[in-house]
């Protein structure tokens, strides 16, 4: 049933996409508590991780698995159950299905298949981290995961950070926060390279644990957040990191490629051996990773 202006309604068929908490079980919301009991299965990214939630709400319905690895093929078979009339709902192992989690492939099989899709917002990192950044909320984007691989992760940056310099320039300053999910054990590696992309005074939000017991918020430039880090043993749990791009504290142009800065000052004079050292003083980074990565933007031209 379903509770709207004071009415209670059947639950309608269709597809419902279930926000679950992202660590704080009260951010559970009424309005998922009463979808999920009311429909006929849950499709769970990990049914034993769902199994605990529903346990603890008391809630006895069927679950199914539903992930990255069977996406494909289990959407198939839950759209032919959709389309005969079946309520079914997805849930991920926390916060919003289909934002960097399973779901969004369903859907469309689902939008594809003439089925009704609900959505029931709840938790989010992304966004939950945003609000209480104190950074830019009127504009931002979101990236989710970085790659793995450190030259891939270079990469992106770098591309992230020219697209924000022409969103500054076309919208007068105002390219907005980026928003990006990271691992622990990534996160001080993809913070020299924020620091290498955008310099080390551009401002950076780390917020850690949201919803939990040790919930964190660091805020500062990313040379500031990086200190901070380096005084622990470790860094644990999930990680929202927001970066708002803006101009290089040294002036320069934001997110200048390594062969363009080096092409700079051999025209000042040096030779390519003694920019990289300037500019590896400059940025912090080491000579051979910044002769790394003009060779490979070198190889990209
Ligand atoms: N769909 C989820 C959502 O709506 O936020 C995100 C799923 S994604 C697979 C998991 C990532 O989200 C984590 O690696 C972390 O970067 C971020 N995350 C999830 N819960 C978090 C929390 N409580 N605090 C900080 N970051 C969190």
């Amino acid at each position: 049933m379903s509770e709207g202006d004071g009415e209670l309604e059947p639950l309608a068929p269709g597809l419902y996409l279930v926000a679950t908490p992202i660590g704080n079980l009260g951010d559970i919301t009424l309005r998922a508590l009463e979808v999920l009991r009311g429909v006929e299965l849950i499709a769970c990214e990990d049914t034993r991780q769902t199994q605990k939630l529903l346990n603890h709400f008391a809630i006895d319905v069927r679950t199914v698995s539903y992930h990255q690895h069977n996406e494909r093929g289990r959407a198939e078979e839950l759209v032919e159950r959709l389309a005969a009339g079946a309520r079914i709902a997805v849930v991920s192992d926390a916060g919003t299905p289909a934002i960097s989690d399973p779901g969004g492939w369903l859907v469309k099989a689902a939008l594809e298949a003439g089925v009704n899709v609900w959505p029931v917002p709840g938790a989010n990192a992304a966004l939950s981290a945003l609000i209480a950044s104190g950074l830019n909320t009127e504009r931002f984007s979101f990236e989710g995961f970085l790659p793995e691989k450190a030259g891939e992760r270079r990469t992106r940056l770098e591309d992230l950070a020219r697209l924000a310099a022409e969103a500054d320039k076309a919208l007068g300053g105002a390219a907005g926060t980026i928003i990006f999910y990271e691992a622990p054990h990534r996160i001080e590696d993809t913070l020299a390279d924020v620091e290498a992309v955008w310099g080390d005074a551009v401002r950076v939000v780390l917020a850690r644990e949201l919803t939990k017991l040790h919930e964190e918020f660091l805020r500062g430039t990313v040379a500031e957040v990086r200190a901070n880090l380096k005084t622990r043993d470790r860094v644990r749990g999930e990680i929202v990191l927001l970066v708002e791009p803006a101009q290089r504290s040294d002036g320069a142009a934001v997110a200048e490629s390594v062969a363009k800065r080096v092409a700079a000052m051999v025209k000042e004079g040096l030779d390519e051996k003694d920019a990289l050292k300037r500019l590896a003083r400059e940025t912090g980074q080491s000579k051979s990773e910044l002769y790394r990565e003009l060779q490979r933007e070198r190889a990209r031209r």
